[in-house]
């Protein structure tokens, strides 16, 4: 049996060179930038006022005069003015152009002004007030966004900016969600004694919703002859396919068999952890077949701990540092399995992300997940876990 280390590192390597495709920018938030997002002029482009105001030559303030003549006004959208006469002003409003000849701005709120004519109330003023100059944020030709980010609307707000109304980004997979077993019925049916509703594929489609991608759902039933027609046909349409159920010791566990004699390579079965052992992984030509156990907790935890970093290789985005969580109290599991604690997360008065456990029945049980936020993986080599100590977290809400 392999490591979760292990395991990881062999689903990384089969990520899919997603290729890219071009997207509107409205499309964008969620996806894998493939383009970097470079300044097309100065940020800001101009000497900007910044508050509604005057602006006047600051060395006429300094000389001493306190009353200005007000020649015009300056429009944001309005091409730049020239102060005819250093001992007067211009009003300006915010976004505007700093007018030429003019070096200080200064706001309604501390003038008054009558019959043409402002004067400044306070008594400290700087040079350069209330502007926010051309180029202090970013300059013309600087990589702003880099290429492998997240898009965010912040990212999409620069993208604007810069006039990108199209970006390029990562295609997404195309990705089916398989449940199996004949125990399963449909959300809408009443379950007989002996049958439950179906519940890990409307999770897992929800999760990879949150991830921006949209899914297909197919059932298998407990038949080797019935499953490998329907696995057939998902290798040819399928970038991925997410599976529960199926791939553990029982007698009608048929999957992992179904895919090998359908040329998916099984590239590893069972990992040393807890839940998720019997976790199954292989890939055929064009389709990598993330095979979860069909217990809830299990395919939830391998959806996050597996498929998310999977996604994300795929997509070219950058790597991310784990997070961590401190153990609010001490904890004790014995197994040789690297285990998947479930967590509740609070910030501590100190800053400190503490992680509670929220002891359930295992990992059939699904009602648990609600009282959880994240799994905390503790690792394999140890037993005893105390409170204070810090391990990743896989956060899930
Ligand atoms: P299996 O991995 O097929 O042995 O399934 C393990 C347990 O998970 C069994 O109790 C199944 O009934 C349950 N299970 C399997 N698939 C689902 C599903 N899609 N939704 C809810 N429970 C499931
Ligand atoms: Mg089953």
């Amino acid at each position: 049996m392999i490591s979760v280390k292990q395991a990881t590192d062999i689903v990384l390597e089969n990520a899919l060179p997603l290729p890219d495709e071009t997207v509107s920018l409205h499309l964008a938030v969620g996806r894998a930038l493939r383009e970097p997002l470079t300044a097309d002029r100065d940020f800001p482009p101009f000497d900007r006022v910044s508050m509604d105001g005057i602006a006047i030559c600051f060395a006429m303030w300094e000389a001493g005069q306190r009353r200005f003549f007000i020649e015009n006004i300056q429009a944001a959208g309005a091409p730049q003015l020239v102060l005819a006469q250093q001992e007067h002003c211009l009003e300006v409003m915010t976004g505007a152009m700093l007018p030429q000849g003019t070096d200080t701005v200064i706001r309604y709120e501390d003038l008054s002004i009558d019959a043409g004519f402002a004067t400044i109330l306070i008594e400290k003023i700087q040079r350069r007030q209330n502007i926010h100059e051309q180029g202090i944020d970013r300059k013309n030709g600087e990589t702003i966004v880099a290429e492998g980010k997240l898009i965010s609307p912040a990212e999409l707000g620069v993208a604007a900016t810069i006039g990108k109304s199209q970006l390029r980004v990562a295609a997404l997979p195309r990705v089916c969600v398989l449940s199996s077993g004949d125990e399963l019925v449909e959300v809408h049916e009443t379950p007989l004694p002996h049958q439950i509703r179906k519940s890990n594929v409307h999770v897992m489609a929800a999760v990879l919703g949150t991830w921006g991608l949209a899914s297909d759902l197919l059932h298998l039933p407990d038949d080797p002859a019935a499953i490998e027609e329907t696995l057939g046909d998902c290798l040819k349409k399928y970038d991925v396919l997410l599976m529960s159920g199926g791939v553990s010791m029982g007698k009608f566990d048929h999957i992992p068999a179904a895919l090998e004699r359908l040329g998916v390579r099984q590239l590893f079965h069972k990992v040393s952890q807890r839940p998720g052992k019997p976790f199954w992984f292989g890939r055929s030509e064009g389709t990598v077949v993330f095979a979860f156990p069909g217990n809830p907790v299990s395919s939830f935890m391998c959806l996050h701990r597996y498929f998310w970093p999977w996604l994300r290789a795929s997509q070219g985005l950058q790597v991310l540092e784990n997070q961590y969580a401190a153990l609010n109290e001490d904890y004790f599991f014995k197994p040789d399995l690297t285990y998947f604690l479930q967590v509740k997360l609070a910030a501590g008065q100190d800053g400190r992300l503490l992680a509670t456990p929220v002891t359930g029945q295992g990992s059939g049980d699904l009602a648990n997940l609600v009282d959880s936020d994240a799994f905390l993986e503790l690792p394999l080599e140890r037993k005893e876990f105390k409170a204070g100590e810090a391990f990743p977290i896989w956060r899930f809400r």
